[in-house]
C-alpha cells in the first residue's frame, strides 16, 4: 500500500523562496574582489537570482547545461548557486587552486558552455583560452566600472549587464528532482580529477541533514563565516544550509586566508560560527596570538577536509571560548559524512583532555548516511573503537558514481569506499585515522599518521607536522616526522622520542625528523602528502644500517 502524501520536488530553488519569505532582511555580507564590501537581505538576493536566471535563459542556457564558475565566496558566487540550478542548469565550481592543465581538462570533460569568472582569474582563463572552444560565454563577475579587456577572450560579457533590466521575480520551474543542480570535480592524487553531479534532490537532503542541531552549530541569529571555499565541496554546503535556517551569511571574498580580514569580519559581523580547515584556524590563531585580538561574539568553530589537532581545539577553547565542531566529509559525501558536535552535558562532566580527544575524532554520522568498516575481503568490522578498517558509506546525499566514469573501483554492493581508514567506537563515535595510501605500516601492523601528527602539533616548537612512511629494510616501512618549525627551535630525534614517549606506543615513535621550511598543500588545503613523499624519496632512516 502506498503512502497518501503529495509528492513534491526537492528543488533548490524552494530554499531561495524560503529564505526571501521568512528571513527576507536577514544579511548576507561579502568582502568584493574589487575592494570594499557589499550587503544585502535574502529577499535582494532573490531577486537577483532571478534576474541572473532570466539572463542566463535569455542567452539561451538550456536544461542540463553547465556553468562553471571560477570565483571566490560572495554574493554573485551565490547568486549562480541558485540562479543556475533553479531554472535546471549545472553549476559548476572550478578549484582556481588547482594547476591551469588540470583546469582546462575539467573544463572540456565537463564540457562547460559558460564560464563566470573573477577578474582575479582572467590572466588564468587568457592562458587557457586555446583549450576553450567550446566554451560559447564567458562573464566576468563584476561591475562595469570594473570590466576587464582582453585581447585573447572575445565577447567578455558583464555580470551586471546580464542582470540589467531583467525582472526581479520569476517563477521557477518545477521538474524531477533528480535533475542534476550542481557538479563538483575532486583532484585525485593520481590519475584524473574526478566529476560529482550533485542533484536538487540529494543537495535538499544534505541542506535537511546539514541544518540539524548536532551538525550545524548555528541557527536563526547566528551569522555563519563560510572561510571554506565555495568551489570545494559546494562551500560544506553552508551556501544552502545557512539560508534554511536564517542564519546570516558572511563571505570573505578573495580573503580567505587573510587572519587579519577574517577576524575583522568576525568582529564586526558579530559572526557566531566560522567554518574552515585547519591550516586557516592555524593562521588566525597566530594572528590573534600575535595582535592579542580577540573573537568577539564567535561561539563554534567548524572544520573539516582534513584532521583538526588537538592543540587548535584547545586553543580555540582556552584562549578564546570557542568550541570546535569538527566535519569529516568528502566531495562525494555532498560534503556532510559526521559531526564531533558535544552536547552541554558532556562539556560540563568532560574533563578538559577526556573532552579534547573526543572532539579530535570525527564524530557522529549525519542522520541519513550510513558507515561501516571492513577489511581488505570487504568482511564488516566490530564497532570496537580497536578494529581499523576502510570506511565505506552510503546515503542519498552520496555520489553513485562519477560523472562521464564508466567504472570505479570505490563503488561496490551499493557502498562507496572513500579511501580513508576508520575505527568506530562502540558508541558510533567516528575516528579516522588515515587515508589508505597514507597509512604506514610497519612490520605488518598499521601506524596512524595522523595520531602522531596530533601528538607533534602539541610540540611548542611546531607550527605544522606531517608523518609519512618511508621504505625500511627490516620494518618494510616506518614513520618520518616533517616539521614545519613555529621558531628557530629544532628538537632532535631524541627529544621527539621523549615527547612521544607515554602518548602513542613505543613501535609508533617516528624514527627521524626533518625540518622544512614550507609545508607544501593541496588545492583544498590539505598537506600535500604525495609532494612530500616524492621529496623524500631518496631518504633513508639512520637506524637502517642495512641501506646506507
Ligand atoms: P575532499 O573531497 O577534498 O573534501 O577530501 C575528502 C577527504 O578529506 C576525506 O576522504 C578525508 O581523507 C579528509 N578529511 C575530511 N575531513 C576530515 C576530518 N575531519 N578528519 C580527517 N580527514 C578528513
Amino acid at each position: 500500500m502506498q503512502g497518501l502524501m503529495m509528492d513534491r520536488p526537492l528543488l533548490i530553488s524552494s530554499i531561495l523562496q524560503y529564505a526571501a519569505s521568512y528571513y527576507g532582511d536577514t544579511e548576507i555580507v561579502s568582502v568584493n574582489t574589487e575592494g570594499g564590501e557589499h550587503r544585502y537581505g535574502y529577499r535582494a538576493m532573490a531577486q537577483r537570482s532571478a534576474q541572473l536566471a532570466h539572463g542566463l535563459l535569455a542567452h539561451g542556457m538550456k536544461t542540463g547545461e553547465r556553468v562553471g564558475t571560477l570565483a571566490w565566496n560572495n554574493h554573485r558566487h551565490l547568486e549562480l548557486y541558485y540562479g543556475v540550478s533553479g531554472v535546471g542548469g549545472v553549476v559548476h565550481t572550478l578549484n582556481p587552486r588547482l594547476f591551469p592543465e588540470q583546469i582546462a581538462w575539467i573544463i572540456k570533460h565537463a564540457e562547460d558552455r559558460w564560464l563566470f569568472t573573477e577578474t582575479t582569474f582572467l590572466p588564468l582563463l587568457e592562458a587557457l583560452a586555446d583549450h576553450l572552444d567550446r566554451v560559447r560565454h564567458i562573464v566576468v563577475m563584476t561591475d562595469r566600472a570594473h570590466m576587464p579587456e582582453s585581447s585573447r577572450l572575445k565577447q567578455l560579457m558583464c555580470y551586471e549587464d546580464l542582470l540589467e533590466g531583467q525582472p526581479e521575480t520569476i517563477d521557477w520551474p518545477e521538474f524531477d528532482e533528480h535533475t542534476a543542480a550542481a557538479l563538483c570535480y575532486t583532484s585525485g592524487t593520481t590519475g584524473h580529477p574526478k566529476g560529482v553531479l550533485y542533484s536538487h534532490r540529494s543537495t535538499l537532503l544534505h541542506a535537511y541533514g546539514a541544518a540539524m542541531g548536532d551538525m550545524l552549530a548555528a541557527g536563526r541569529g547566528d551569522a555563519i563565516l563560510a572561510v571554506v571555499p565555495m568551489f570545494h565541496a559546494a562551500g560544506w554546503g553552508l551556501p544552502y544550509a545557512g539560508p534554511i535556517v536564517g542564519a546570516k551569511l558572511v563571505l570573505p571574498g578573495p580573503k580567505m586566508a587573510d587572519g587579519e580580514t577574517l577576524q575583522r569580519l568576525i568582529e564586526t559581523e558579530g559572526v557566531t560560527y566560522a567554518a574552515g580547515v585547519p591550516t586557516i584556524w592555524m593562521a588566525l590563531l597566530g594572528y590573534l596570538r600575535e595582535s592579542g585580538k580577540t573573537l568577539g561574539r564567535m561561539r563554534y568553530a567548524g572544520v573539516g577536509g582534513a584532521a583538526c589537532p588537538p592543540s587548535i581545539i584547545r586553543e580555540f577553547h582556552e584562549r578564546h571560548g570557542v568550541i570546535t565542531a569538527q566535519g569529516w566529509g568528502m566531495t562525494e559525501t555532498s560534503p556532510l559524512g559526521s559531526m564531533a558536535l558535544l552536547s552541554r552535558a558532556e562539556h560540563e562532566s568532560l574533563s578538559d583532555e577526556a573532552r579534547i580527544a573526543r572532539q579530535a575524532m570525527q564524530g557522529r554520522a549525519a542522520f541519513g548516511v550510513e558507515m561501516r568498516i571492513v577489511d581488505d575481503s570487504h568482511a564488516e568490522l566490530p564497532w570496537d573503537g580497536v578494529a581499523s578498517g576502510r570506511l565505506q558509506v552510503r546515503g542519498p546525499w552520496v555520489c553513485s558514481a562519477y560523472f562521464r566514469t564508466e567504472h570505479s573501483s570505490a563503488h561496490r554492493d551499493g557502498w562507496f569506499d572513500t579511501g580513508d581508514v576508520a575505527i568506530i567506537h562502540p558508541d558510533g563515535w567516528l575516528q579516522i585515522t588515515d587515508r589508505t595510501k597514507d597509512v604506514i605500516k610497519s612490520g605488518g601492523e598499521w601506524i596512524s599518521s595522523i595520531e602522531l601528527e596530533n601528538h607533534a602539533m602539541a610540540h611548542p616548537a611546531v607550527a605544522q607536522a606531517a608523518v609519512i612512511a618511508r621504505p625500511h629494510t627490516k620494518w618494510t616501512e616506518r614513520p618520518l616526522l616533517i616539521v614545519l618549525p613555529a621558531k628557530d627551535q629544532q628538537p632532535s630525534i631524541d627529544e621527539w622520542r621523549k615527547h612521544f614517549t607515554g602518548r602513542v606506543a613505543d613501535w609508533w615513535i617516528p624514527d627521524d625528523v626533518v625540518y622544512v621550511e614550507e609545508m607544501p598543500h593541496t588545492a583544498t588545503g590539505k598537506v600535500n602528502k604525495l609532494a612530500l613523499r616524492e621529496r623524500y624519496a631518496d631518504f633513508r632512516f639512520s637506524n637502517d644500517r642495512e641501506n646506507q
